[in-house]
């Protein structure tokens, strides 16, 4: 029980590290009901949903997903993987299985030659094996000894979805990988808005990243500010349960219904979303906010030293060399912030593209665009100028990426593109079946 407290506190810490965003205490106990589940388990391995991997096929199978809601029939090809690996693998279920938990400076020598592992045979792991250097913090590790004092197995616990075990064979040692691969299965989940869309979308039983994957999936076609009391929306999520939780979620398809309109994204097999119409549902960005490519007279760095007064400045955009009065244009559609005068920007414009950027244009001449006013790609906003703190005309142009300044010359920006020919009819067809599931 000590042990189990102990790798608690130290699931944690190594957790929270690795991923803040995971939900604290529900992961734990999953992982900590695996782990413990594993070693206990491990030698009948049908009692896990386990698939064997031999060394040389080493690669992550995954499930696909499923988006017919029908999961029985992976489950049962599991099973029969299951009982066609159980064959292979010879290991005896002990009571005197060795357990350790790993604690920050720990390595795999010191560990087994602590417990009586005889140097030969740590020798002969570490040979094999380099991967076992890379040992975590709260991750696991037991083995069994031979009656001569050998080491007969080591069972590496590297997370909820990975064991890898060390089979002794004519004295050496024998890697399998397997991986814990979960059922997929799919749900609908329906509700209506009454707040913020997040706090509408949580009582309907969205989870955070659900959520957020739904907003960046629609972010370019809705404004989920701008949302009425009562509209109705409805996602498809795909669901992989491990250890009879939750572990991850996809998100298939959502709908949404607003302002007397229905606004659709599906997921294709490329990865990516697009609407009913299999019309991509990003917008595209321009590169320049101008016509033609000027000089750039500065570019852009988060730690730049300023060569009059000699300290390190950050500039979060890039400075281009235009003459006075040039028409600037908004890189994308969006939604005019700011237009306004301010001392060191001068004239200046900050645009909101769908829910996660932003552009500025600084220094500017005449302002042609209004806060509150939605602008299409190419329009044009202002004529540059050399207003505010500069020292000659210039534009200063900054590209936002979730409240962070990116290289406007160098980032990927969006792009919108369609599905064609083969891959647009394969897409139709699939979300014929899925427009009735989010309307059940
Ligand atoms: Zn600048």
């Amino acid at each position: 029980m000590q042990q189990l407290t102990r790798s608690f506190s130290l699931m944690f810490n190594y957790l929270s590290r690795l991923n803040r965003i995971m939900l604290g205490s529900l992961a734990i106990f999953t992982l900590i009901i695996a782990i413990w589940k594993n070693s206990i388990y491990f030698p009948l391995f049908g009692r896990l949903n386990t698939t064997i991997v031999s060394p040389e096929k080493r690669k992550f199978i995954d499930q696909p997903i499923d988006t017919t809601g029908h999961s029985s029939q992976f489950s049962k090809e599991n099973e029969k993987d299951i009982e066609k690996n159980n064959s292979n693998i010879k290991i005896h279920e002990t009571s005197n299985t060795n357990k350790y938990v790993i604690f920050s400076g720990d390595t795999i020598s010191k560990i087994l030659s602590q417990h009586n592992v005889p140097i030969a045979d740590i020798k002969v792991l570490s040979r094999e094996h380099a991967d076992l250097q890379n040992i975590k913090v709260g991750q696991s590790l037991s083995w069994k000894m031979t009656v001569n004092g050998n080491l007969q197995y080591l069972i590496w616990n590297v997370s909820q979805r990975e064991i890898r075990t060390y089979n002794r064979i004519y004295g050496k040692f024998q890697e399998n990988i397997t991986y814990i691969k979960g059922k997929w299965c799919n749900t609908t989940l329906t509700g209506y808005l009454n707040g913020t869309f997040i706090n509408s979308a949580q009582t309907a039983g969205l989870s955070y990243s659900d959520t957020y994957a739904v907003i960046s999936a629609l972010q370019w076609q809705i404004d989920f500010k701008k949302l009425h009391k009562g509209d109705k929306f409805s996602v498809l999520i795909a669901r992989e349960m491990l250890n009879g939780k939750s572990a991850r979620t996809q998100l298939l398809a959502v709908y949404l219904h607003t302002a007397g309109k229905d606004y659709y994204a599906f997921l294709a097999d490329n990865g990516k979303f697009y609407n009913r119409d299999a019309k991509g549902v990003t917008q595209s960005f321009m590169r320049l906010p101008t016509l033609k490519q000027f000089r750039i007279s500065s570019t852009f760095n988060p730690k730049r030293l300023n060569p009059i007064t000699g300290r390190i400045t950050t500039h979060l955009g890039v400075d281009f060399a235009v003459p006075v009065g040039t028409p600037i244009l908004a890189v994308s559609d969006g939604e005019v912030i700011i237009s306004k005068y301010d001392d060191i920007a001068g004239n200046y414009i900050a645009i909101r593209h769908g829910h996660q950027y932003m552009t500025r244009y600084m220094h500017l001449h005449k302002l042609l665009v209004k806060p509150g006013q939605k602008v299409k790609l190419g329009e044009r906003i202002a004529l540059s100028g050399n207003t505010g703190r500069s020292t000659g005309p210039h534009l200063h142009y900054e590209v936002w990426l979730n409240q962070r300044p990116i290289n406007p010359l160098t980032a990927t920006l969006p792009r919108n593109e369609s599905l064609t020919g083969h891959d647009r009819s394969e897409y139709l067809n699939k979300i014929k079946t899925i427009i009735p599931q989010l309307h059940s």
